[in-house]
């Protein structure tokens, strides 16, 4: 990416807007459905950020609907690693994925490990999301290094999160055996399972504010904690993908102060397979809608359509770059 700097995040936008942003799937008019193409949005768990925003993607292209004929659904899904497994294998059409996670599906490494996509595209960027750790404020967690010895969810196995957390484990010298327990809870069960006492802490990578760790907070005594040291450094002095960036002090209940940590971009994916003038209806109708876009969830409420081309490490897809071109968003 161009420049690390867009990772501060502010949160002028209000914390309800995350929690009403949903369920935004529009209706269909009979008459047109029966000629429709569907396209399915891979997305995340619907109390994520992704599956919200996916919503919004869908109704701005159902809008268009008579145009193209396209019409849209959103899916909710484990994530990252899910959704760009689900739209090369040609039963997703395009998903939310990490920007890590783009960049390991491309090189086979993590958990594309000897599977490289090399067809994958990317459509653009969306927002910063930050590798959040949120504990119990009994378990005593103030940094990623406490984790050992504790009940840590590291992740759905077809989440970004869970390469991310992986990744910073191995960063800084902690196996999975050095954890009193590694959870592979769903987005959904994570604030429920930390409240419930069923663990101590858990990792999620993710635009702020959000609907999970405002449920974590709010629901039982927790804390975000920070994620740094020399592991972290190296990380992201190696990777243009990662970025450091704070959890804003504040934002949540029982964390008053901000907390280091790093973030990568959310972005959108497809195959090289899907057509290019889908490709470029889904783009045209984000770009075109997006004023309206940006009061759908704080964490987009900052994005320029300038840094929407930013920090993706697979080629765009024609479509997309038809779009760009364009309005001279590319040359
Ligand atoms: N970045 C997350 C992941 O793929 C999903 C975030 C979300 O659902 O908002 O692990």
């Amino acid at each position: 990416m161009g420049s690390k700097s867009r990772f501060n995040i502010g949160f002028k936008a209000c914390i309800a807007a995350a929690l009403v942003a949903g369920g935004m799937a529009s209706v269909s008019t009979p008459a047109v459905a029966q000629q429709s193409k569907f396209i399915t949005v891979g997305t995340g768990g619907i109390v994520g950020v992704y599956y919200p925003l996916g919503g919004a993607i869908c109704r701005f292209v159902n809008a268009g609907r008579k145009d193209h004929g396209l019409r849209c659904t959103v899916e909710s899904t484990g994530g990252s690693v899910f959704n760009i497994n689900a739209v090369m294998s040609g039963d997703m059409d395009i998903g939310f994925a990490q920007s890590d996670t783009q960049y390991y599906a491309k090189t086979g490494a993590g958990a594309f490990k000897d599977k490289p996509q090399p067809k994958l595209r990317a459509l653009f960027s969306v927002y910063p999301e930050l590798l959040t750790l949120v504990a119990r404020q009994d378990a005593n967690i103030k940094s990623f290094a406490d984790i050992k010895g504790k009940r840590i969810n590291i992740g759905d196995p077809g989440s970004g999160t869970r390469g991310t957390t992986e990744l910073v484990m191995g960063a800084m010298g902690i196996k999975k055996e050095d954890l009193k327990f590694a959870g592979e809870l769903k987005f959904v069960e994570m604030a429920p399972a930390l409240c419930d006492n069923k663990i101590d802490a858990f990792t999620f990578v993710a635009g702020h504010p959000n609907a999970i760790f405002q449920e974590a907070t709010t629901s039982c005594a927790s804390n975000i904690a920070s994620v740094t040291g020399p592991g972290v450094d190296k990380l992201v002095k190696d990777n243009p993908f990662y970025a450091k960036a704070s959890v804003p002090g504040k934002m949540y209940k029982g964390t008053d102060t901000a907390q280091p940590t790093f973030g990568v971009l959310a972005t959108i994916v497809a195959s090289a397979d899907l057509p290019e003038q889908t490709a470029y209806i889904i783009t045209k109708a984000v770009f075109d809608n997006l004023d309206d876009f940006k009061k759908l969830h704080p964490a987009v409420a900052n994005i320029t359509k300038e840094q929407m081309l930013e920090g993706n490490t697979v080629p765009f897809h024609p479509g997309a770059m038809k779009y760009f071109k364009e309005k001279g968003l590319i040359k």
